[in-house]
């Protein structure tokens, strides 16, 4: 008896774990494929007493958008998003919403944190995406060149900026120093952008 008790909650606790999978996939973000703002704040529970937490914000990207479309904005999110999944130092990256992303550094501590987030800046910064020619062109001749090629020359780039801050015992909780990131954010777009602030 004990045994078919022990199968069934052992089946129970597989099905269970099943569907948190499927529920978690189909939280990750769409576009970019990163944790979702959802699992950040899954994340930001039970971090210990020293933690740091960056908020990222793609520069001018509404204008982008206006001069390159919607799509190419999508393409460079995808840069930026793979770039950001590479950060060094034991940073966890997110998306928290449309061009805004957080990488958290769980253990860490903001000595630690901003070399690797200049590297990320700089990453972004340097990273050149070839435009590539319109799938229908309009005429069928300079099309059948053009088709697959990257248009001559043409490439985009982006920047981002990028405030950090740490927990400490001047910002205890976790809303505290998410404030306190925003805040850093803030500056480093008045600062001129494409910086790390803290
Ligand atoms: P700032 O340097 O101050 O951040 O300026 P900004 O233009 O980036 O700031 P703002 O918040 O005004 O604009 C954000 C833009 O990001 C607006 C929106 O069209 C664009 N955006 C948000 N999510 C997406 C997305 O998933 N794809 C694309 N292509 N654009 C997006
Ligand atoms: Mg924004
Ligand atoms: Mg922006």
């Amino acid at each position: 008896h004990a045994f078919t008790t022990f199968t069934a909650a052992g089946a129970l606790l597989f099905a269970i774990a099943l569907m948190q999978d499927s529920f978690r996939m189909a939280f990750r973000d769409e576009l970019t494929g990163l944790p979702s703002r959802r699992d950040l704040n899954e994340r930001l529970m039970g971090l210990g007493k020293r933690y740091v937490i960056a908020m990222l914000d793609v520069d001018h990207f509404k204008k982008f958008n206006d001069t390159h479309g919607h799509d190419v904005g999508d393409q460079v999110l995808k840069m930026v998003a793979a770039k950001m999944a590479a950060v060094s130092g034991g940073g966890l990256a997110f998306r928290y919403g449309g061009e805004e992303f957080t990488v958290l550094f769980p253990g860490k501590d903001i000595a630690h944190a901003l070399p690797h987030l200049e590297a990320l800046r700089r990453a972004v910064e340097e990273h050149s995406l070839a435009l590539r020619a319109p799938d229908r062109p309009e005429a069928e001749e300079t099309g059948r060149e053009q088709r697959g090629k990257p248009r001559a020359g043409k490439s985009v780039s982006v920047t981002i900026s990028i405030g950090v801050a740490e927990r400490s015992d001047k910002l205890p909780a976790t809303p505290d120093v998410l404030n306190a990131a925003d805040k850093a954010l803030y500056r480093a777009k008045r600062g001129g952008r494409n910086q790390v602030s803290q």
